[in-house]
C-alpha cells in the first residue's frame, strides 16, 4: 500500500498549530471537558491576540456543545473546509456533538468510523490562519479515539517537538486513579508528553458559608501522591463547587460568572503551569 493521502492533509492543516494539548482521564464524570471547558476559556479571555480551538472527540458523549452554551449552533462546510462555532473571537469550537443527527447515532460506531471522523477533524476543520492552541476533549479510558488522534498528532521523529502534550485529570479516589496510571502509561507507550496531574473535587466548596472542605481524606493523597509516584508535575486541585456544576451546565461564560471565587483562581494557577 501507498502512503495514506490523509496524512499529509492532516500535516498541513495542523502545521500551523503550535500547541495540542489532550485532556484524558481514565473515567468518565471525573470532570475531564469540565477542565478542557476551562482551560479553553481561560487561554482565550488571557490572550486576546492568541487563537485557541477546542475540539471534541469524546463521541459516545460530547458535552461542549452544551458547556459552551452553543446546543443550538450549527456548523457548515466552505470551500475550505468545516467552520467551527466561534464562542468568542478567539476561541472555535467544534465537536461530533454538531454532527450526530441524534446522540445516539455514534454509540454503535466501531473503529474505523470513529478514526476516519477524526481524521476528517484533524484535515478538514478550517481553524483560520494559525491556532495557538488546539485542546482535544477526548472520550475517557484509551480507545480508538485516543489511538487515532495521537498517531496524527504526536511524531515519531525522536527529539522533534510535535507540541503535543496530555493533561490527565483524575479524582481523589482510588479507582480513578488507578486508571490515571493506565493512563500515564498510554503517554508513554505512544511517546506522548505529559504536562502534568490535575486533581478534581477533592474539596467542596460551600455555596453558602464559602468554606472549603475536604472530603476525601487526605492519607490517601490523590492526585499528588499519584503525581509524585509518577514522576508527573502535580498541576493543581480544582474543588467540587456547585457554581462551576451550575455553569457548566447552563453554558455560561465560568470566567465571568465565577469571576474572583477561590475556585477559579485554583483553575488559574492550574493554567499557569500548562
Ligand atoms: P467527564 O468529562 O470526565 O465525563 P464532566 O466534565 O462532564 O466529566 O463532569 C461530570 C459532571 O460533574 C458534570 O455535570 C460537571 O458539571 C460536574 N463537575 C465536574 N467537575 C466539577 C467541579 N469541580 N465542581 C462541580 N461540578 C463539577
Amino acid at each position: 500500500r501507498g502512503p495514506d493521502p490523509s496524512v499529509e492533509l492532516v500535516r498541513a492543516r495542523m502545521s500551523g498549530v503550535k500547541k495540542k494539548l489532550f485532556v484524558l482521564s481514565g473515567k468518565g464524570g471525573v470532570g475531564k471537558s469540565t477542565f478542557a471547558n476551562l482551560l479553553a476559556r481561560s487561554l482565550a479571555a488571557r490572550s486576546p491576540d492568541k487563537n485557541v480551538a477546542l475540539l471534541d472527540i469524546d463521541i459516545c458523549g460530547p458535552s461542549q456543545p452544551r458547556m459552551m452554551g452553543a446546543l443550538n449552533e450549527q456548523v457548515h462546510q466552505s470551500g475550505s473546509g468545516w467552520c467551527p462555532v466561534y464562542v468568542e473571537e478567539n476561541l472555535a469550537l467544534m465537536s461530533i456533538g454538531f454532527l450526530l443527527g441524534s446522540p445516539d447515532d455514534a454509540v454503535i460506531w466501531r473503529g474505523p468510523k470513529k478514526n476516519n471522523m477524526i481524521k476528517q477533524f484533524l484535515s478538514e476543520v478550517d481553524w483560520g490562519d494559525s491556532l495557538d492552541y488546539l485542546i482535544l476533549d477526548t472520550p475517557p479510558g484509551t480507545s480508538d479515539e485516543h489511538l487515532s488522534a495521537t498517531s496524527y498528532l504526536v511524531s515519531r521523529t525522536p527529539g522533534e517537538d510535535d507540541g503535543a502534550r496530555a493533561i490527565l485529570i483524575t479524582t481523589p479516589a482510588e479507582v480513578s486513579i488507578a486508571d490515571v496510571r493506565r493512563e500515564a502509561t498510554f503517554c508513554k507507550r505512544v511517546g506522548l508528553k505529559v504536562v502534568g496531574v490535575v486533581e478534581n473535587m477533592a474539596t467542596f466548596v460551600c455555596p453558602h458559608c464559602k468554606v472549603t472542605s475536604e472530603i476525601f481524606p487526605r492519607d490517601s493523597g490523590g492526585g499528588e501522591k499519584l503525581s509524585e509516584e509518577m514522576e508527573l508535575p502535580f498541576l493543581g486541585s480544582v474543588p467540587l463547587d456547585p457554581i462551576l456544576a451550575r455553569a457548566c451546565d447552563e453554558g455560561q461564560d465560568v470566567l465571568n460568572t465565577m469571576a474572583d471565587s477561590p475556585t477559579l483562581l485554583a483553575i488559574s494557577s492550574i493554567v499557569d503551569r500548562i
